[in-house]
């Protein structure tokens, strides 16, 4: 066989997770093993190094067919000279040379990028993205996520923040609280499992009549539940969040206008009972030539976005 074949790293705190991945983005071979991040950076790029052989050693591939690597890391990071500048779950991990100190392992070419980019791109290349060009994604979970694909390829954005889609401020003033990242109603304070949930908590102490106040400790997943059982206070949570998701969204239709916007992360198994009003309320805001023939989707890739996306970052990053 002489096929060309991708390695995808998605580096994780505690573990490393790699995959073989065709030029179509197949995924057809998976390798992890524990990350080490406490012994510092080169051992966890030896790491990275034994794992890599050791998932083409296992495969029907060899390395001649290895065209490049590519690898997700959480973290801030100079993308175009490959190096870590810090990586708070990573002790040691301040201006570290990844690319260079790889591609000398490996004696292949080597890629990296954030992690949460490299997902976003592994959706689009492989997974509900699949044969768009132009689309955006993003994931809620216990924070906001996203990112943002155009004509093929990711978006870093001239400080690395394009794609940060969770502190579009769209919350307004007199409603909203403080994100995580200093400013006032960003959407992650409204449509992230956290924002749920804190909503719920609200509703509960204020005394609304609903089922919630019956639950210990509320999930994201107990609003959705209660919500499709008819609950009007978890419907009211669940349609303010979907309210905020699907206005940020009008925002970046008349931006870029992306074929199909990707949600994923937790909170999206809620499925149609978030993503209808989400719908709704997207056209309801978009003016017509920016939402006909617009779809908003479930991602489908899940834990292997990651893997997939690293691997994809050598053709698509
Ligand atoms: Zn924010």
């Amino acid at each position: 066989m002489s096929e060309k074949i991708y390695i995808g790293v998605d580096l994780g705190g505690t573990t490393v997770k790699l995959g073989i991945c065709t030029e179509e983005g197949e995924l057809l071979h998976k390798f992890e093993g524990p990350t080490d991040a406490e012994q510092g950076p080169e051992t966890v790029l030896n790491r990275i190094n034994e794992y890599s052989r050791a998932l083409v050693g296992n495969s029907s591939f060899s390395w001649d067919q290895v065209a490049g690597v590519g690898a997700g890391i959480p973290g801030f990071m100079d993308i175009a000279e490959g190096f870590v500048k810090l990586s708070p779950n990573f002790p040691g991990f301040v201006n570290v040379p990844v690319k260079k100190g790889l591609e000398e392992r490996f004696g292949k070419p080597v890629k990296i990028n954030n992690d949460a980019n490299v997902a976003v791109l592994g959706e689009a290349w492989a997974g509900a993205g699949k044969g768009v060009s132009t689309l955006v994604c993003y994931t809620l979970g216990t924070g906001v996520g996203g990112g943002v694909i155009v004509d093929g390829r990711l978006c870093t954005g001239f400080a690395g923040m394009a794609g940060e889609l969770g502190h579009m401020q769209i919350v307004p003033d007199l409603e909203a609280i403080q994100c995580g990242c200093g400013q006032y109603g960003c959407l992650e304070t409204v449509s992230s499992a956290t924002g749920i949930i804190r909503m719920a908590t609200d509703a509960v102490e204020r005394g609304d009549s609903t089922t919630l106040t019956e639950l210990g400790s509320i999930t994201a997943k107990d609003v959705f539940d209660a919500a499709k059982a008819g609950d009007e206070v978890a419907c009211r949570i669940v349609n303010r969040a979907a309210y905020y998701l699907g206005r940020a969204m009008a925002a970046v239709a008349v931006v870029i206008n992306p074929q199909r916007f990707i949600v994923g992360g937790g909170v999206s198994a809620a499925g149609d009972v978030l993503l209808d009003p989400v719908r709704e309320v997207f056209k309801k805001y978009t003016t017509n030539k920016a939402n006909e023939g617009v779809e908003i989707v479930r991602a489908q890739l899940g834990n292997s976005a990651g893997v997939v996306g690293a691997a994809g970052l050598m053709l698509r990053g």
